[in-house]
């Protein structure tokens, strides 16, 4: 299995428009962060988690010309307002399966009202079909079952999803013990981690790298990074031997 990072970046993605923050001004590329997403590949199988603004960029970077299904994590605007931008899979594939908790699929009917309307459509909208998804509900995509992981993004409910021995997490604050226990034996844990100061909604980095500490994978990368986290190179000294910052366009075998 294959994991690409589309995207690292916390909300506004980094550069923030109009910002003089130095980490916002970086030469490095590690230090450009799109909106959060994986594509997650393995054998002919192809499936994307999330699908924020910056979609079609990703998809076109990362040369993806099939996905097979979006399993959405929640419905904030930087994990699906890129949602329009399915079409050209539409094209070419036919319906797109979406895989989200009942409350992110009303969400999305609110958002995108003319993507799952029925009548007089307009011609060329995108076309989905909507899989929900429930904790503690495996669910089949491709040959392999995706497991959702159940985290709490400050009061909003969101969905972790763990496939193999790969686990996705993001906008985490707080995580139930019963949750815990859905990722053991992890080659790999990806993880949210926004600042080091502390957020009412997010894991800053110090709570991400105590949970890790306690999920114990193999190995461990953290998402959804603000640019006040700091510089790329100069964090990644900083972390433990197994604990990687995740940047744009890495590509992971697990
Ligand atoms: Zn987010």
């Amino acid at each position: 299995m294959k994991v690409y990072f589309l995207g690292t970046g916390t909300s506004q993605g980094i550069p923030i428009i109009g910002s003089d923050h130095e980490v916002c001004k970086s030469a490095d590329s590690k230090d450009k962060r799109l909106r959060v997403s994986v594509w997650v590949t393995w054998d002919n199988h192809s499936y994307v988690i999330d699908c924020g603004p910056d979609f079609r960029q990703q998809m076109l970077t990362s040369n993806c010309k099939k996905v097979d299904g979006i399993l959405f994590t929640h419905e904030h605007a930087d994990h699906t307002a890129g949602l329009d931008d399915i079409r050209p899979f539409n094209f070419r594939q036919g319906v797109m399966p979406i895989y989200a908790h009942k409350r992110v699929i009303e969400n999305l009917k609110k958002r995108f009202d003319y993507i799952f309307e029925t009548k007089n459509r307009y011609p060329g909208a995108p076309s989905v079909k909507t899989i929900e998804v429930e904790n503690d509900q495996p669910f089949l995509i491709g040959d392999k079952m995706a497991f959702p992981v159940n985290v709490m993004h400050g009061d909003l409910q969101v969905f972790g999803y763990r496939i193999d021995d790969f686990a996705y997490l993001t906008d985490v604050k707080t995580i139930e013990e019963i949750e815990v226990d859905k990722l053991k034996n992890l080659k790999v844990l990806v993880v949210n981690a926004l600042r080091e100061e502390l957020h009412d909604s997010h894991f800053n980095l110090q709570e991400a790298l105590d949970f890790i500490a306690l999920v114990k994978p193999q190995k461990a990368y953290i998402t959804h990074i603000s640019h006040i986290l700091g510089f790329h190179e100069v964090v990644q000294k900083e972390l433990p031997e197994n604990v990687f910052l995740a940047y744009d366009n890495l590509e992971i075998t697990i």
